[in-house]
């Protein structure tokens, strides 16, 4: 059986011992390939090149094991290769991969289209749109909210990370790398500082025209920017200059969508009622998905054929989407991404004592980071943060960085991950903490 062929690779490395030997030869070999053949531009943090991944781990082509806490950014949530996706896309590639929804539609769209707007957390009737990526669903979401307010301006806040297209860039706060070259940017696009419990928002002295604002776009929890959830209280505060100001307030959840948080959508934490919710990432176990779900009034503002895409709503990706969909309730992910949270704390503050660079552990379910700071000067310290996670990757674990500053270790794990690989993970984590 090839899962444990994969675990059992793990259970025999063991914990503790040094496994410096990733990159291998076969990485390296690929690593040299692709320097001539692929643009610098896109680049890697983790130079070792995958050939099977299974639940919570990845295997290289040179035989190494890795314990698997990106997730391919939070994609993952229901683990690699989970094998009632593989039956259920299988099952889509003997009938057909794509005619396009726009041409001659297919029913895995609709279902799943009924599903999402049973299942967000807004009033009344919903309806939904497919797209291929959380940029694309960001992109639509703008211009569906325009078109239904007849207004131009878009609210964003500090720290954001909403994508690299044009308009999603110009709403991505990061300057380096995201935007640095990059040029010039959409207009009509206004940002204030994200709401967090270190930070009171403040709607005094804008600079711009509340009744200029099409929509707020805001993540529930902080993703790229470094795992900050936003405080109750200001995501209050914004829910109601939204409505006093009839401006649609819109939830990214591309990073915090399904089950990371400890509920089905992060914005059920938080007591306010979103028009439109944005899904990509885990909808549908890596196969590239993404959607809109809003009000139905606001979502048919739209003329017909304002929107879509030639790949929007794959029909293999929706079939992939209503096994996630399905896989989530049956295998209660939600709950899990709350003991992982947990197990994630508990572990963390048993070292925190001998790291005072440990700045502050935070998140929220499962969407758990630790912030690193030069402990003399207060500063970001980007460069043990980098540290840190060679330490990890060294030992078996792929993990991720996060932050304005880049100095901040996030996890992003299957939500299924079994305890005894979490436990190893996390073990590996401390022990690179503590270097
Ligand atoms: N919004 C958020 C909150 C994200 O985390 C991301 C991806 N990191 C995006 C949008 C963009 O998604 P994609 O990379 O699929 O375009």
């Amino acid at each position: 059986h090839a899962h444990d062929g994969i675990r059992d690779s793990v259970a025999s490395r063991g914990l503790g011992d040094v496994y410096k030997r990733q990159p291998g030869p076969k990485s390296i070999m690929l690593a040299e390939r692709r320097a001539n053949s692929v643009a610098q531009g896109h680049g890697t943090v983790c130079n070792v090149y995958i050939e099977k991944a299974e639940g919570s781990l990845l295997k290289d082509i040179d035989g190494n094991t890795f314990i698997d806490f990106a997730g391919g950014i939070g994609t993952m949530n229901v683990g690699h290769s989970h094998p009632r996706i593989l039956n259920r896309t299988k099952n889509q590639l003997d009938k057909y991969t794509h005619t396009c929804f726009s041409v001659t539609p297919y029913e895995s769209y609709i279902e799943l289209a009924e599903k999402l707007s049973d299942l967000v957390p807004i009033s009344g009737s919903c309806k939904a749109a497919f797209f291929n990526s959380g940029a694309e669903a960001v992109e639509n979401a703008i211009k569906i909210s325009r078109s239904y307010t007849k207004r131009t301006g878009i609210l964003v806040f500090s720290e954001a990370y909403h994508g690299r297209t044009l308009m999603t860039m110009t709403m991505t706060y990061k300057e380096d790398p995201y935007k640095k070259g990059f040029g010039p940017f959409a207009s009509e696009v206004y940002r204030l500082p994200y709401p967090s419990n270190k930070n009171e928002i403040n709607f005094d002295n804008l600079d711009f025209d509340p009744k200029d604002i099409a929509c707020a776009v805001i993540e529930p929890v902080l993703g790229e920017g470094g795992f900050i959830p936003a405080s109750k209280s200001g995501m209050k505060a914004v829910e109601h200059f939204c409505k006093k100001n009839e401006i649609l307030l819109v939830v990214d959840e591309v990073q915090t969508g399904y089950g990371r948080t400890g509920s089905f959508f992060a914005i059920e934490q938080f007591d306010v009622e979103p028009d439109i919710i944005m899904l990509a990432k885990s909808i549908a176990g890596g196969i590239p998905l993404s959607g809109v779900i809003g009000k139905s009034e606001i979502m048919d503002s739209v003329h017909v054929g304002g929107i879509g895409g030639t790949y929007s709503g794959n029909p293999l990706a929706c079939e992939a989407a209503l096994e996630v969909l399905d896989i989530m309730i049956t295998e209660k992910l939600p709950d899990k991404a709350i003991d992982i949270g947990k197990a994630f704390r508990f572990k963390i503050d048993n070292i925190i004592d001998q790291c005072p660079w440990i700045r502050e552990v935070r998140g929220l379910g499962a969407m758990m980071a630790i912030e690193i700071c030069d402990p003399d000067t207060g500063d970001p310290d980007k460069e043990r943060t980098n540290r840190i996670h060679q330490y990890a990757l060294e030992h078996g674990l792929i993990m991720i960085t996060a932050g304005t500053f880049g100095n901040v270790v996030r996890t992003l794990m299957p939500l299924n991950i079994d305890k005894a690989t979490l436990d190893e993970g996390l073990e590996i984590l401390c022990s690179a903490l503590m270097e």
